[in-house]
């Protein structure tokens, strides 16, 4: 990948300048597996409810610098109050305030890799130390007791569930364990809670636990990666903290409109998420009968898995069948692993049915 100019470099602060510029792979493709957002349209009624209220947004004027009506509705979503809340451009724009408030030089965050890549790369921004403790190369579980361990002198501890990309689920039990060892703050990243379950996710231990951080975003299960909206739960102090930092016209109005018409609508999108859910349990099977292929099970709107010559296949399926789905080949501890988001039951279909003329034309 390209690096930066020597000269850009050296216009740079010292700890930004080994950084790579993002490569997206931006690849239009007739079908997109690649990114875990819903792929399903929104149900006709929400489509119209969000056409609705951006038609209705004027843009002359700033946003609602603390989206006071966003954060009632979604403080009512999730059974907290609206003081423990706290919105953000993306689940990224508050991972990185998460890391720029409470990280920093000489502090150290705790990750569980194979994770999400944006923590390591907020935290060189930040200059926050990364410290990782593994999960079994077999399964993915986490490691429970070394996670308890060096959560004990970790100043910030990230755990995602479920887990981008293994799909894994942390148990509510093992965060409370967590909070209680780490004198800082605990932040579990609930991206893709939706698809979870009920009882699924940590935010009932907010009651309780004043150093727990929920992250959610509307990227995923509301189908709004396009919006740029999430939002974290915590403590009232906390969110404070996360308030006084950040950007405060981060969130714009036709964001806070569409956002505060998804949720008003949610009980319409439920559906699209239950039907997700099926959709996954049938792709893990049909993915489980390829020829060599060794499929995790997911608690999320993705699914990981392992065959013959990854990168290869993963390059045929984008340039022959036009499918773009996420090699994480190179990363440690997955290799030959590609990464499939859960589409449409066609979408679904047709990946499979790449993959079986592929694999048996490499066998
Ligand atoms: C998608 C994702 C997010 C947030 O994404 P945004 O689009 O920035 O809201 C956060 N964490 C994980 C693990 C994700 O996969």
């Amino acid at each position: 990948m390209a690096e930066l100019s020597e000269r850009a470099q050296r216009l740079m602060q010292p700890h930004l300048r080994a950084i790579e510029p993002y490569d997206p792979n931006f690849t239009h493709t007739r079908i997109n597996l690649s990114a875990n957002e819903n792929t399903h349209p929104l149900p006709p009624r929400v489509q119209a409810a969000v056409d609705e209220a951006l038609a209705a947004t004027p843009l002359n004027r700033y946003p609602d610098p603390m989206s006071g009506e966003l954060r009632n509705l979604i403080a009512a979503y999730a059974g907290v109050a609206r003081e423990q809340v706290c919105v953000g451009n993306g689940g990224d724009e508050l991972l990185y305030n998460f890391l720029l408030a409470f990280g920093g030089r000489g502090r150290q965050v705790l990750i569980c890799p194979p994770c999400f890549t944006e923590y390591a790369f907020f935290a060189q921004l930040t200059e926050t130390n990364v410290r990782a403790v593994g999960r079994d190369p077999r399964t993915f579980e986490l490691d429970e007791e070394s996670l308890i361990t060096c959560a004990r002198t970790s100043d910030l501890v990230i755990v995602t569930s479920p887990n981008n990309p293994t799909g894994d689920l942390a148990d509510p039990g093992l965060i409370q364990r967590v909070c209680r060892a780490c004198r800082g703050l605990v932040m579990v990243d609930e991206a893709y809670i939706e698809f979870a379950g009920k009882d699924a996710s940590a935010a009932p231990l907010l009651d309780h636990l004043d150093n727990l951080v929920i992250l959610r975003t509307l990227s995923k299960a509301f189908g709004a990666a396009g919006a740029r909206c999430g939002y974290v739960l915590a403590a009232p102090d906390v969110i404070e903290a996360f308030s006084a930092i950040r950007q405060i016209y981060s969130v714009n109005v036709l964001t806070q409109a569409a956002a505060c018409a998804l949720f008003r609508a949610r009980a319409e999108l439920a559906p699209v998420v239950s039907g997700i859910v099926v959709e996954r349990e049938r792709l893990q099977r049909r993915l489980a009968a390829l020829p060599n292929a060794v499929v995790w099970p997911s608690r999320a709107n993705f699914l990981l898995v392992r065959l013959p010559n990854a990168s290869t296949v993963r390059t045929r399926l984008r340039d022959e069948y036009s499918i773009l789905v996420r090699d994480f080949s190179a990363t440690t501890g997955l290799e030959n692993c590609l990464r499939i988001s859960v589409g449409t039951p066609e979408e679904n279909d047709a990946v499979v049915a790449a993959l079986t003329e592929l694999l048996s034309k490499e066998a």
